[in-house]
């Protein structure tokens, strides 16, 4: 079965993300006379089988049910075993973007890791393009190939077992974007640099978790004639929607004017209603509307948290450019 794009039934064999809530998912391989179990109950393989992908489907002893899920790259991100750290969406999509993937785009990726981004650059570059995964792990690199086969991404995941700060690359003039998650990536830079195609402009990103790490790689990239580099932190701020109940503004002022004589703060004069619990729907704008005098508002927590790593991004210039820079700077 292929992750780059989507059939209706399921079969024998096929990788199904068993959906229980938003924080509890689960991959399962559809295997006949088998069965999964969790706290809904059992759900029986054979009865899986020639279901809809996206159908919901009740335990065998009517405890609960699941949702059977289409895999797709960003639901591996959340359910996939881990054999490092990994990648996660919110950095995922920034880097695809920003290195400027698209189908028919060649890329180097380094380490290979537990896959989470590989699957994402290929559904990304599928069908032409080709992603060169470089993991010094022997057993990563073997569980990798395995999996990449059975995700239908054989023939765009080309993998290499090399040690890539060593070694290179061993390619040359040959892709658009290289992206490098390595504990010294500075040591991989002259080698990307031969790496990308030497007739027109390449992007690279380094993901490094401490700031020393990004001094080494924007030396390295400068050094080597990189242009452009910048560094980006991907932090995701949280917003926590709450209906809040309106008030007419010579009332407030007059609530306000009540309050201090009181010597309350002025800030309780607009008063929540009710929070939302944490898997109600927000209510659509006609709800809102029909329930007398509330407006849903957001609110951010005070306080971003979530460090992951710095993304430190640079452009390849081709030679001829270089020329011609330095020619019109004559
Ligand atoms: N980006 C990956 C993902 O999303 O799953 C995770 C990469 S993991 C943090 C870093 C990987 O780089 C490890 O698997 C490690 O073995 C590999 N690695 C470290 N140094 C390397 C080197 N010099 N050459 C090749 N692979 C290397």
């Amino acid at each position: 079965m292929s992750f780059s794009g989507y059939k209706k039934y399921i079969e024998e064999g096929d990788l199904v993300i068993i959906y229980m809530t938003r924080d509890n998912m689960t991959p399962i391989y559809i295997k006949k006379d088998t069965s999964f179990n969790n706290r809904f109950g059992i759900f029986h393989h054979n009865d899986i089988i020639g279901k809809q992908f996206g159908s919901k489907m009740v335990s065998s002893n009517y405890r609960g049910f699941v949702y059977l899920l289409h895999p797709t790259p960003e639901l591996w991100t959340l359910v996939l075993p881990h054999r490092t750290q990994i990648l996660y969406i919110a950095d995922i999509s920034f880097i695809t973007t920003m290195l400027e993937m698209k189908p028919g785009v060649n890329v180097i990726e380094s380490g290979t890791g537990s896959g989470s981004f590989s699957h994402s650059i290929a559904r990304t570059i599928a069908p032409h393009g080709r992603l060169y995964s470089f993991e010094y792990h022997q057993e990563r690199v073997n569980l990798a190939t395995t999996e990449f086969k059975e995700h239908g991404f054989g023939d765009i995941i080309k993998m290499h077992h090399r040690d890539v700060c060593k070694e290179g690359f061993q390619m040359k003039d040959e892709v658009s974007a290289v992206f490098l998650d390595l504990p010294a990536p500075w040591d991989a830079i002259a080698s990307a640099k031969e790496a990308f195609k030497q007739d027109r402009t390449g992007k690279i990103c380094c993901f490094s978790p401490c700031i020393e790490q990004v001094a080494r790689s924007v030396a390295a990239l400068e050094e080597h004639g990189f242009i452009d580099i910048t560094m980006y932190e991907c932090l995701i701020r949280e917003h926590s929607v709450a209906p809040l109940q309106k008030i007419d503004f010579s009332e407030a002022l007059k609530d306000a004017q009540e309050r201090r004589a009181k010597g309350l703060p002025s800030v309780d004069s607009v008063a929540i209603k009710r929070k939302l619990s944490k898997d109600e729907p927000v209510p659509t704008a006609d709800e809102i509307e029909s329930t007398a005098n509330l407006m849903l508002v957001s609110k951010t927590v005070g306080e971003t948290r979530g460090h992951t790593s710095y993304l430190t991004f640079a452009t390849f210039l081709p030679p001829s450019a270089i020329q011609f820079v330095n020619a019109s700077s004559d």
